[in-house]
């Protein structure tokens, strides 16, 4: 079965930290694309410094030349809060039920998914996989543990476990949740926004990236009185 991954995010601006997670996980969960999809307006925050093309446009130069990132624009033709439950309808329109999807997000975003727009029907349209993020530890009680339980075992046949929902991941087309145990990536937009807003150039952002938003003048960044580092 093929077997796809979605990420979302505001991506305001995207980061290394963004692309090193994805690589990690389609090479963990043996995905054949992984698709990228900035939200025109997320639902659970403010909005973002720039707009929907900017973050579009960082976001297409930073995975330029990258195998098997695709970037999708589908949320900013939609004029409304981007409902992660309704893109994957949307994706399953369009795939129908022979393709795995996998719901991909670092375990900050998994901690807050009962407060998602019909976050319960979520494992009815998609795989769920979780990135490890410094500083976020994955739910120990309620629901989300359940969801996870059987791959968070850490003690005898977790790796079995692991395998076998590696495993599920390309034979069903959706209901598997999984925590990807990945080396954590201590970066954050942020963080980046705030390096920028102080006129420092920030490490974690690809080289083409941090060309734009210099050349644009971008989070207030402006080479005038510059920290270079
Ligand atoms: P901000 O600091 O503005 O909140 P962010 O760096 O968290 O931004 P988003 O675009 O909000 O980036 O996040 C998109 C997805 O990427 C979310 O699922 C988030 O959990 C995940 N993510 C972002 N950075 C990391 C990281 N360093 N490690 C793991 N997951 C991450």
């Amino acid at each position: 079965m093929r077997a796809i991954g979605i990420f979302g995010g505001t991506f305001d601006p995207v980061h290394l930290g963004h692309i090193q997670i994805v690589l990690e996980a389609k090479k963990y969960l043996g995905l054949d694309e992984i698709r990228l999809l900035p939200c025109h307006q997320p639902p659970h925050r403010d909005a973002p410094q720039l707009s929907s093309e900017q973050r579009m446009h960082l976001l297409k130069l930073a995975t330029e030349g990258v195998e098997g990132l695709v970037v999708d624009d589908r949320e900013l033709s939609r004029n409304k809060p981007s409902w992660t439950v309704e893109t994957l309808e949307d994706l399953r329109s369009e795939y129908g039920t022979d393709v795995s999807i996998t719901l991909l997000m670092g375990a900050d975003a998994f901690s807050g998914l009962t407060h998602w727009h019909r976050w319960q029907e979520l494992p009815d349209l998609a795989h769920i996989a979780v990135m490890q993020r410094p500083d976020y530890t994955l739910p120990e009680t309620g629901i989300l543990s359940e969801w996870l339980a059987s791959t968070v075992d850490v003690g005898e046949g977790s790796l079995t476990a692991q395998a076998t929902e590696i495993r599920q991941i390309h034979q069903l087309a959706a209901g598997v949740v999984i925590a990807i145990d990945q080396p954590e990536i201590d970066l954050s937009a942020t963080y980046i926004r705030q390096q920028l807003a102080n006129g420092i150039r920030p490490n974690g952002l690809a080289p083409a990236v941090l060309e734009y938003i210099e050349t644009h003048q971008l989070y207030g960044f402006s080479c005038k009185g510059t920290t270079f580092r």
